[in-house]
């Protein structure tokens, strides 16, 4: 089972170091930062699947790195912030921060909260209909619709574009598109994926929805935005 990879961002080297070393002892992946500017770097390197953000960080203060973020996709944050800053974390709820914890943080609570943050994210990625920009995925009809649109699309298409548009802007290689989009009983070569999404970039009518990251794979980026 894959785990999930958090990024930590704090910049008090002993609790960030006391985070990462709990949140990896209850089975995640951490990637630390000291920083503002870090934590957008390794964010966009990383894709992590969830943000710890302290809140007061030098440079780029964690409600800047939360915006930015969101800005881009879905990703669950947390909040982490000193005790009498609530007016901050109304803030912080605001600019789209999941959920908040108050200094000093407990660590069976930040993994508690930590778990079920990222089961809500879950379940959203379950839903029935998912939208990201002016694209539509109905999971139920199995129909996809690109600025009110319908696209006609084939099984395999629909499958990889449905891989692609859970993780807007994540990369994904030739072969995790193969696994996502075909499942254990493709035969040929990861080309083949190229194939298919120059297909649906011909369908989507767009070419700027799924880019190409080249020596990488593909991402998709958030049409009409
Ligand atoms: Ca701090």
């Amino acid at each position: 089972m894959a785990s999930e990879r958090l990024l930590v961002a704090e910049d008090e080297p002993a609790l960030r170091q006391m985070m990462c070393d709990y949140l990896s002892s209850e089975g995640f992946r951490t990637l630390p930062a000291a920083s503002g500017e870090d934590a957008l770097r390794l964010f966009a390197a990383e894709r992590p699947d969830l943000l710890v953000l302290d809140w007061m960080l030098p440079g780029l203060s964690g409600l800047e790195v939360a915006r930015r973020v969101r800005a881009q996709g879905t990703t669950p944050i947390i909040m982490v912030t000193a005790r009498g800053e609530e007016p901050d974390i109304i803030v912080g709820l605001e600019i789209g921060a999941d959920d908040y914890l108050v200094k000093p943080v407990s660590m069976r609570q930040l993994a508690a909260r930590v778990r079920a943050v990222l089961r809500r994210a879950t379940a959203t990625q379950q839903a029935d209909v998912l939208t990201v920009g002016t694209l539509r995925i109905d999971f139920l009809g199995q129909t996809v619709s690109c600025e009110g649109k319908e696209v006609p699309l084939t099984a395999t298409e629909f499958k990889l574009l449905a891989a692609l548009a859970r993780s807007p802007g994540r990369v994904f290689s030739r072969l995790q598109l193969m696994e996502a989009a075909l499942g254990d009983y493709y035969e040929g070569y990861e080309r083949t994926i190229d194939s298919h999404i120059s297909h649906l970039r011909r369908k989507l009518e767009a070419d700027n929805i799924i880019q190409t990251v080249h020596g990488s794979g593909y991402k998709l980026m958030p049409p009409g935005e």
